[in-house]
């Protein structure tokens, strides 16, 4: 997909939207931002929109990081995208290289083990005197029996070269599937797992949005860094309580994602939305070099149930909603039908 397909004229014009703005929120004027608010002006991506406007309003001065951020998800991530199609291409030929050699591998050590035989039958006494014929015949194969083990060495050196190679890219892979902070999945894998839960012919799959309670006091009074350590202690949290058929995702700063599918109805994830929700409450922070420990640690949980021909956006809108109602109603809380009192632990 062309991401500025725009005539040099409308191009200009964005521009000319884009320039003002970045002006009136004092915006460095640099490559990063010039993009996304070129993106802004286009009005092509809602989402990205929303999150610039969010973030101009929470923010006296724009966050580097955040335009960087917003950069990577928004702009480049059809780049990306393709990267991950030629890295994909990479280890299904590193697959297949890996099988060659193996099969080389495993007919080398057979041609092996029947030259071995054929030298043990040629020192079989045949005849009171060994003719000259069957001398020249035993040098020969012990040359080639040298020659076969030179081989065979170089195919193993080959195969754990190759096997290196695909840990290697296994490694990388992972990295860029990985929030850098938390280490749960970015956004951009759960887009992936939640279009491929999507995708099925009948969806099952269920979505828990959850969003920390005033964060924002919580890194005003306390700061970033600890902040950053908070983030980190519900990722792992959430990490290890997530059921085998859940995945856990950062979807944006303090709100995280998790992934059921298959889901049986929307009970099971409000009964796990709940256990997450008491568990993140009983989680104690300690402050570094103090005695100090934070308890004051909660989320509002969102939760919503696919519906066949949902879209993505349709069903992170539902669990959104579902999230800003337990916000409303006092925070702490999973909302949903049926539980929207205040929870007593
Ligand atoms: P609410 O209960 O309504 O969700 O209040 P809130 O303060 O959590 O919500 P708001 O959206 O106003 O603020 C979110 C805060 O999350 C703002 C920002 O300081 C913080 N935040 C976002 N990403 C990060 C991060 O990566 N690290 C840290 N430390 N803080 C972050
Ligand atoms: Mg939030
Ligand atoms: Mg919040």
């Amino acid at each position: 997909m062309d991401l500025f397909p725009e005539e040099t004229r409308d191009a200009a014009n964005l521009l000319k939207q884009a320039v003002p703005n970045m002006v009136r929120h004092d915006i460095p004027p640099n490559p990063i931002h010039y993009a996304l608010w070129y993106s802004y002006a286009q009005g092509h991506n809602n989402e990205l929109k929303q999150r610039l406007d969010r973030i101009v309003s929470n923010f006296a001065v724009f966050p580097p990081e955040a335009a960087l951020k917003l950069y990577r998800e928004y702009i480049i991530q059809n780049e990306l995208e393709e990267a991950r199609g030629g890295q994909q291409q990479v280890i299904d030929v590193v697959d297949d290289l890996e099988h060659e050699v193996t099969r080389s591998l495993d007919d080398s050590k057979h041609y092996e083990k029947s030259l071995k035989h054929g030298l043990e039958v040629l020192h079989e006494p045949v005849m009171d005197e060994l003719p000259t014929v069957l001398e020249e015949l035993l040098d020969s194969t012990y040359a080639m029996q040298e020659q076969q083990e030179k081989f065979l060495y170089r195919l193993q050196a080959a195969q754990a070269e190759v096997q290196y190679l695909r840990n290697q890219l296994k490694k990388t892979q992972m990295a860029a599937s990985l929030d850098a902070l938390t280490q749960v999945f970015n956004r951009f894998s759960f887009n992936r797992f939640l279009e491929q839960a999507l995708a099925e012919k009948h969806p099952s799959a269920a979505l828990i949005m959850l969003d920390l309670d005033h964060f924002k006091a919580f890194n005003d009074q306390y700061g970033h860094v600890l902040g950053d350590r908070v983030l980190q202690t519900v990722a792992q949290m959430l990490r290890e309580q997530t059921p085998s058929n859940a995945i856990c995702a950062r979807y944006g700063g303090e709100e995280f994602a998790i992934i059921l599918n298959p889901c049986g109805n929307l009970n099971e994830a409000q009964a796990l939305a709940e256990t997450l929700r008491a568990k993140l409450q009983s989680l104690r922070v300690k402050v570094r070099n103090t005695d100090k420990t934070l308890d004051n640690i909660t989320a509002s949980f969102g939760v919503a149930l696919a519906q066949p021909g949902d879209s993505l956006d349709n069903l992170i809108h539902r669990a959104d909603q579902d999230l800003y109602r337990a916000k409303r109603n006092g925070r702490n809380r999973v909302s949903g039908p049926g539980n929207q009192r205040k929870p007593s632990s």
